[in-house]
């Protein structure tokens, strides 16, 4: 007999691991791993001080890893890194980068260097976006885009790869998105972004691989409780019921993209490279390409 809906309802919260909206770290956390699989490691993740990213940061140093995590603003890693630190007890370097400036790359990995001695992983994940139609869209407003997320891949993973992981392997996970499979309208500027970063994903595996270095993508769909899904306008597609169109019936949460990262960075993935993770509940295969829904939200969210 099919469960009751309530038990089924149980059993589906049992299977998603649960989630805090802002950038806080989770007041509790089940181990589905072994709580060493990233020790004596450390990880160097690109916007760790908000949404996907801190969540990411939070997972690993849960897993043994200690992290830089490094974005414009000082402040909010500075602020994200004492509450990493306080909630896993793990060392976390907080450092002000801009991925559009390869000299303050530069000078962060040096510095990471000189406090932690090695960096195994490195997380691209700082990226920027919005909701415009093409035609509205400007010409330093696509490249903005262009020149944070795809120029910023390149030039972290290229200072990694010279500083470190040349002589001694390493992992990249490139958070990117599935906004260019179908099309996605008003995405064209970060739809084109993050397919030129799938692309690198697989040159730089293809080039990298003797040199004991992974390379791999990430391509979350909608994630609850990020800066990307309140400009998209997750929330109001949350209270619509909007996401009943995906197959999973739902949005994800940052928890289930951070455990697909730890899989990605660690031993569970030896022999995964040039490839892309789709994390996205299905989202992609389903999820309606709606103009003027998209522009409804454009409109009300326009900053
Ligand atoms: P978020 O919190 O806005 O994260 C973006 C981060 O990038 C911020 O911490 C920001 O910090 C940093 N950043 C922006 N420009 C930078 C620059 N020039 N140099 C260095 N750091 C920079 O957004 P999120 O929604 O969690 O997204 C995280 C990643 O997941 C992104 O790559 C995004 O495209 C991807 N993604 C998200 C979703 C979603 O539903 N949220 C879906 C698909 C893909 P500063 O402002 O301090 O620089």
């Amino acid at each position: 007999a099919a469960p009751a809906p309530a038990m089924a309802e149980a059993a589906m919260a049992a299977r998603v691991p649960p989630d805090e909206d802002g950038d806080e770290c989770l007041p509790h956390y089940r181990h589905l791993l072994s709580p060493d699989l990233l020790a004596g490691q450390v990880a160097f993740i690109t916007g760790g001080g908000s949404g996907i990213g801190f969540r990411i940061a939070e997972l690993f140093m849960r897993h043994g890893c200690r992290t830089v995590i490094a974005s414009r603003n000082l402040q909010r890693v500075s602020e994200a890194s004492k509450k990493l630190v306080a909630a896993t007890g793990q060392q976390c370097l907080p450092l002000s980068i801009d991925v559009r400036q390869p000299q303050t790359i530069a000078a962060a990995v040096d510095e990471a260097l000189q406090e932690f001695k090695r960096i195994d992983i490195l997380i691209n994940g700082a990226a920027g976006n919005f909701l415009c139609p093409a035609s509205a869209l400007s010409f330093n407003a696509f490249k903005t885009v262009i020149d944070i997320d795809t120029m910023g891949t390149f030039n972290t993973s290229k200072v990694l790869f010279e500083k470190y992981f040349r002589d001694h392997g390493g992992i990249i996970v490139n958070i990117t998105a599935t906004l260019s499979y179908r099309g996605q309208a008003l995405q064209v500027h970060a739809g084109t972004a993050k397919a030129a970063i799938d692309a690198m994903t697989r040159h730089l595996a293809v080039e990298w691989g003797p040199n004991n270095i992974r390379v791999n993508s990430l391509a979350p769909g909608p994630i609850s409780g990020t800066e990307g899904f309140r400009r998209l306008g997750g929330k109001s597609a949350e209270q619509s019921n909007q996401f009943s169109v995906i197959p999973l019936q739902r949005a994800g949460n940052k928890t289930e993209i951070a455990h697909s990262a730890l899989y990605l960075a660690s031993p569970l993935s030896s022999y995964v490279t040039g490839t892309t993770l789709v994390v996205d509940g299905g989202s992609w295969l389903t999820s309606p390409n709606s103009f003027s829904a998209l522009l409804g939200i454009a409109s009300s969210s326009a900053k």
